[in-house]
């Protein structure tokens, strides 16, 4: 479906949003969910009128499963270059395991997890093209850091249009507003902070990863929650 003119979200994708963004005869793909979603993308993008070689750009908002999963059969099938922030290069590309929180009991659940990604879900790490840093310019799309949830979590940003993807950096889940699961964020007070940096952007829309799109008065929505953590 389209959220507004130019962004749609990939509707038969359940699990974490797929959204695409298309501007004349570019398509850039935003997250990958998890591995097996590229034929729903293909899928998409035919209804469209758009073959899969139209894929320009996949830009992911971090290095979790559920947001690269399908990366790999994406970049086979359209040619199209991967981009990432630098912080989670290492996790696209299979260098590094996701650390999730330090605590007790983390160290058996990072094994497992990693595992599952590894061996249970097959993930297929791919070269990133372009690493991204905070503030780097995509066309009129700009690059914001928002680490936390994973070192190099970043949300794409169009000031003219007033839209935000933030990736797992906020949730919207049953009606509400929500900070990343903290067991899941290997650094709490980082996520919490970059919140705060999204609430300072001047948007009307917000795509989340997991949950609907906001269309409307999206920024009120947000600096109302980051407001409420401090
Ligand atoms: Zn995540």
């Amino acid at each position: 479906m389209e959220v507004v003119p130019g962004l749609h979200w990939v509707d038969q994708i359940w699990d974490t949003k797929v959204y695409l963004w298309i501007e004349d005869d570019r398509v850039v793909v935003i997250d990958a969910a998890m591995p097996g979603r590229a034929l729903a993308v293909w899928r998409y993008l035919e209804a469209l009128g758009y073959p899969p070689g139209a894929v320009q750009a996949i830009w992911l908002t971090h290095g979790d499963i559920d947001h690269m999963g399908s990366v790999a059969a994406l970049k086979t099938g359209s040619g199209a270059e991967v981009v990432v922030h630098h912080g989670d290069v290492p996790l696209v590309d299979g260098r590094a395991t996701r650390a999730v929180r330090a605590g007790r009991m983390t160290g058996s659940l990072e094994k497992t997890f990693n595992w599952a990604i590894r061996c249970l879900l097959a993930y297929q790490p791919v070269p990133v093209d372009h690493p991204v840093e905070d503030g780097d310019l995509l066309g009129e799309w700009q690059v914001v850091h928002t680490p936390g949830h994973t070192p190099g979590s970043a949300c794409y940003y169009h000031p003219r249009r007033g839209i935000l993807i933030v990736g797992d950096a906020l949730n919207h889940r049953r009606g509400r507003l929500g900070a990343p699961p903290p067991l899941f964020s290997y650094d709490r007070d980082q996520a919490l902070a970059s919140i705060l940096k999204i609430a300072a952007l001047d948007f009307e829309v917000c795509c989340f990863g997991h949950g609907p799109p906001l269309v409307e008065k999206a920024g009120q929505r947000v600096r109302a929650f980051a407001h409420a953590l401090q």
